[in-house]
């Protein structure tokens, strides 16, 4: 049975605009896109809903998410100047205050806003991989959620890294098809050098995805340039010996061997050229999380040079509980705004525009995670995930050209309809695949539990 999903503007991203088309999906496949009129020409049997004043594009990707920390959304704004602080206090509610059911409604309240806003595939990084790939599995999204594992100590290098393997083969099983499982070695300043190597050679055996934490701050570069700073100094204090590599981030990954796992990095905001030209050589990918950067005062990844090489580059929004949305339209939005402001592309070349956002957001981030062959384009034989977004409120008319009209008029606010593989996974105001009221209440209760503990 086919259904013809109509609308205004349909938006392939990877071929041109369509207006007044439909896209004809079929099961959990996209089968055709073109012109109305000719679509119902050839589906003369399908059932055909029109969105009107709207725009029908291919769902969303975050590429970088902790859907578990969403129950923290609002909760760390004090400690945000101080890093550290922020990290020590996420730990502590984290460990110490969510039970495993918190952790699972915390995964899956995220998930619901995710596709609330048009997300349809999300890269999600986890220290409970079980529950979050739950929350992804039970709301409906596609996605791969890794597995994080810690250890600065190379002592324990060993240790860790038969933990991480254990919970990985427990978990075998546990995604489906559109659900996978990846591992995240969380960062160069948790991860020692021996536990990374462990790490990378597990993956590329196993053909397990990787993503990691990469060239986020400038206690990171410190760290990895001369060893000073909050983070050496950290280590040192737990009696972690540390020796700096006296190279960027990037460099040091290479060094290891990191990159030839073509791991998923997140930020990416200490990067050269000469980075950046590894990365591209080494086919790793970028996931930018420019909101998340700014709130941190990280400062900004260059996000015009990783176009520019044509690095696999989506957006994520980080945490909730740095971010504090998961929004990839004002993700979008705000990383063109940035690029502009910050270096004045009027005066040396081209600017970041509408459409390039637009790719970033979908065919890029479907690219980060390795499953451009099946999302984040629209076209027959691809999976049928698609946001339908309105473009008939006030703040976003007129419209006269609807890339435009979304990346600085839209937010996820006015998607009207996700799907994922052929699945409306929300429509008509509401998420059809969970019990939506039963997780607003437990989220309170979990944050009512975590305040009065505070
Ligand atoms: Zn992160």
């Amino acid at each position: 049975m086919t259904t013809l999903y109509c609308a205004q503007w349909i938006l392939p991203v990877a071929t041109a605009t369509i207006d007044d088309g439909a896209v004809a999906v079929d099961g959990s496949m996209i089968v055709a896109t073109g012109a109305r009129l000719e679509l119902i020409k050839q589906f003369p049997e399908a059932e055909v809903r029109d969105f009107k004043e709207a725009a029908i594009l291919p769902g969303l990707i975050n590429a970088h998410s902790h859907l578990e920390l969403t129950a923290l959304r609002n909760y760390l704004d004090p400690e945000e100047r101080d890093f550290f602080a922020w990290l020590r206090k996420l730990t502590a509610a984290r460990l110490e205050r969510m039970s495993p059911d918190d952790l699972y409604v915390s995964a899956a309240w995220g998930a619901v806003e995710a596709a609330r806003a048009g997300v349809t595939c999300v890269g999600d990084a986890s220290d409970a991989a079980r529950t979050s790939l739950a929350a992804v599995r039970d709301v409906g999204l596609r996605g791969t959620v890794y597995q994080e594992v810690f250890g600065p100590d190379a002592r324990s290098a060993r240790e860790q890294f038969e933990r991480l393997r254990d919970k990985v083969d427990e978990l075998r099983g546990a995604g489906n098809e559109r659900v996978r499982l990846g591992v995240s070695p969380h960062a160069p300043y948790t991860v020692s050098a021996p536990l990374l190597e462990l790490v990378t050679d597990y993956a590329l055996a196993e053909n397990l995805s990787v993503m990691m934490h990469a060239a986020e701050s400038v206690a990171e570069t410190q760290l990895m340039r001369d060893g000073t700073g909050p983070f050496a100094e950290g280590l040192a204090q737990r009696g972690i010996e540390w020796r700096a590599p006296g190279v960027s981030t990037v460099q040091y990954l290479a060094h290891l061997g990191v990159l030839s796992a073509r791991p998923l990095l997140a930020h990416c905001i200490a990067v050269d050229e000469a980075d950046v030209v590894t990365l591209r050589d080494e086919g790793a990918r970028v996931a930018h999380c420019p909101k998340s950067n700014a709130k941190f005062g990280h400062g900004r990844a260059p996000y015009e040079s990783f176009l520019r090489h044509d690095l696999a580059v989506g957006f994520g929004s980080d945490s909730v509980a740095s971010n504090n949305t998961c929004d990839m339209l004002e993700e979008a939005r705000f990383a063109t705004l940035l690029s502009r402001a910050s270096i004045g592309e009027m005066m040396t070349g081209r600017m970041v525009d509408a459409g390039d956002a637009l790719r970033t957001a979908t065919t890029g981030g479907a690219r980060a995670l390795e499953v451009g062959h099946q999302t984040g384009a629209l076209a027959a034989g691809m999976q049928a995930d698609l946001a339908i977004v309105s473009l008939a409120g006030a703040h976003q008319l007129p419209v006269y050209d609807p890339a435009t009209a979304l990346v600085f008029a839209s937010s996820g606010r006015d998607v009207l309809l996700t799907m994922v593989a052929g699945r409306e996974v929300f429509r008509d105001g509401r998420v059809v695949t969970v019990d939506e009221e039963r997780l607003r209440a437990r989220m309170k209760e979990i944050a009512r539990k975590l305040e009065g503990q505070s």
